[in-house]
């Protein structure tokens, strides 16, 4: 089987917002899409270790954001790599509420959709949800981002717990280099807030401890969030 294969499959990028009593969450999705048209219906399947899953089997509500191109990389680590357990991803962004109480992320989103969840699928992993949709509008002009863009111009990964999640092959070992060249500072990752410590290295994505950053290559990513070297910046 060649997973790469799954690649040529298309998709869009959505933020999926949901409740439970007061607590509102939102998360990244790639699998959201209309399933009939009367009733209008929608699908989104959720991964059943995230808190969007919590809330939506609890409220039986959720919405969905179509993004646009626009949306930057840090945009979508915000939602898409963090817990919204213990993080509060809207304190960022815009966002209203919906006719059911749930937010809806209107920062770069062209459209957003709102429904009552009518079908729970269990899938292993993840649960799709099915859902009549409510109330539907359009928010702004422009392109909406697809899954493959994201992938290709905004060099985004996806995280372990994304529906078309495949593993990457590790990097090859790269040994630590003389003491005298090295530089210990360190860098965050803008997208997720992974830090790189020079004195751990990252020995799971073949850099040794006493790497600094500067002497990583270049085709390394973010062991967290599959974020490009370059989404990092040195810390103060
Ligand atoms: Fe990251």
């Amino acid at each position: 089987m060649n997973p790469k294969a799954l690649y040529k499959i298309s998709y869009g990028m959505y933020v999926v917002c949901s409740r439970k009593g007061e607590k509102i969450n939102g998360q990244i999705a790639n699998t959201v899409f209309q399933i009939t048209s009367e009733p209008a219906t929608i699908a989104v399947s959720i991964n059943k270790q995230n808190f969007t899953h919590e809330c939506i089997t609890a409220s039986r509500v959720f919405t969905v954001s179509v993004l646009s191109t626009e949306a930057p990389m840090e945009f979508i680590g915000n939602f898409g790599f963090k817990c919204g357990k213990e993080f509060d991803k809207f304190k960022s962004c815009k966002f209203r509420a919906g006719k059911t109480g749930v937010p809806i992320v209107t920062d770069y989103a062209l459209a957003c959709i709102e429904a009552e969840v009518v079908g729970a699928f269990d899938v292993g992993t993840h649960t799709i949800f099915t859902g009549n949709i409510i109330d539907a509008e359009i928010l702004g002009d422009g392109t909406p981002m697809t899954y493959d863009y994201y992938h290709k111009v905004k060099k985004g990964f996806a995280p372990k717990s994304a529906p078309t999640y495949i593993k990457e092959q590790k990097a090859e070992a790269v040994p630590a280099p003389k003491s005298e060249e090295r530089k210990m500072d360190k860098y965050v990752c803008k997208v997720c807030g992974y830090v790189y410590d020079p004195a751990k290295g990252d020995p799971d994505g073949g850099i040794a401890p006493g790497t600094p950053f500067e002497k990583i290559p270049d085709g390394w990513v973010c062991p967290v969030c599959g974020a490009a070297k370059s989404e990092f910046e040195k810390m103060a």
